[in-house]
């Protein structure tokens, strides 16, 4: 696994930086809203993860997702601002203002038209396309950890359980705190994780775009879905889903992580729905 020290561009001082009120609880403690002010003065509005039992154990896992995400630069992922190291431990990532795509697909159910769902999904597929040519597995791709920037962009984020993979190999995971409903079948059976399930993770998440943020297979228990997805059951098209996208989804749901396309061949398919979309 790699880890690398923080650059100097990632370092950056708490007296730059005024905390505010609470966004929500993070797996590792509060997330706070607050402004940063950068050395050359700029004011940029910001998300601060703070650790709240923080031992050293604890604090190498809560920093291991901001090493990640320092080397990652893409329009659709969640974008660090910075590390402070010492104690107190804050990460201070850019604050996106509509928060969890999954709560604005239902607050805004009744005003989003099919064409921004499908951009959703376009920008989505971009950044996991973009982490693909890292060999970055991301393993938590799902609505709950998508952030709303404005109603055109939205950001992948939550790289508390991604992984660099070498190529033709795969992250073997030991976690307990896996998302089955989202999982491969392979995931599921031998904790199996690549590029390959991270698209049909991806299938998943639009789904429950399409669904207004559902949860997939809410009417099964954790512990059934593997039969289900033996036997061929997947997940049925939503009532606004236009055909050629569940078409694409099924292809992601292939039992066989090779017969499943790319992020690149993804990308592809889902531009060139968007434009149609938009042409209508
Ligand atoms: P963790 O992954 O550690 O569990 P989350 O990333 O889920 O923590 O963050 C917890 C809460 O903080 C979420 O409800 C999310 O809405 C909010 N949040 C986290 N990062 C941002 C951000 N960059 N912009 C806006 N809200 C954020």
């Amino acid at each position: 696994e790699h880890t690398v020290k923080y650059d100097d561009k990632h370092r950056i001082s708490r007296g730059d930086i005024v905390v505010g009120r609470i966004l929500g609880e993070g797996f590792f403690g509060e997330v706070h809203e607050g402004v940063y002010k950068s050395p050359s003065g700029e004011r940029t509005r910001v998300a601060i993860k703070t650790c709240k039992d923080c031992s050293a154990e604890v604090k190498e896992k809560f920093l291991s997702e901001a090493d990640l995400m320092k080397n990652l630069d893409h329009p659709h992922i969640v974008r660090l601002i910075g590390v402070i190291e010492v104690d107190p431990v804050w990460i201070v990532m850019e604050l996106y203002e509509h928060g969890e795509l999954g709560n604005y697909l239902v607050e805004q159910q009744y005003i989003l038209t099919t064409a921004q769902l499908t951009q959703y999904c376009l920008q989505i597929c971009k950044a996991l396309a973009y982490l693909e040519g890292l060999n970055m597995v991301h393993r938590d791709i799902a609505v709950r950890n998508v952030l709303v920037a404005s109603a055109e962009c939205v950001k992948l984020g939550d790289f508390g359980l991604s992984r660099y993979i070498d190529e033709q190999e795969y992250y073997k995971a030991s976690v307990s705190r896996l998302p089955i409903k989202w999982m491969a079948p392979e995931s599921i059976n031998f904790r199996r994780f690549t590029s390959a399930s991270d698209v049909w993770m991806f299938g998943v998440c639009v789904w429950e775009i399409f669904s207004m943020a559902q949860q997939p297979f809410f009417w099964l228990e954790n512990g059934q879905v593997i039969n289900q997805l033996e036997s061929g059951v997947r997940l049925q098209k939503p009532q606004t889903c236009p055909p050629t996208i569940y078409g694409l989804l099924t292809r992601c749901w292939a039992y066989e992580p090779h017969s499943r396309p790319t992020f690149g061949e993804l990308v592809r398919s889902f531009s060139e729905i968007h434009k149609m979309e938009l042409e209508q």
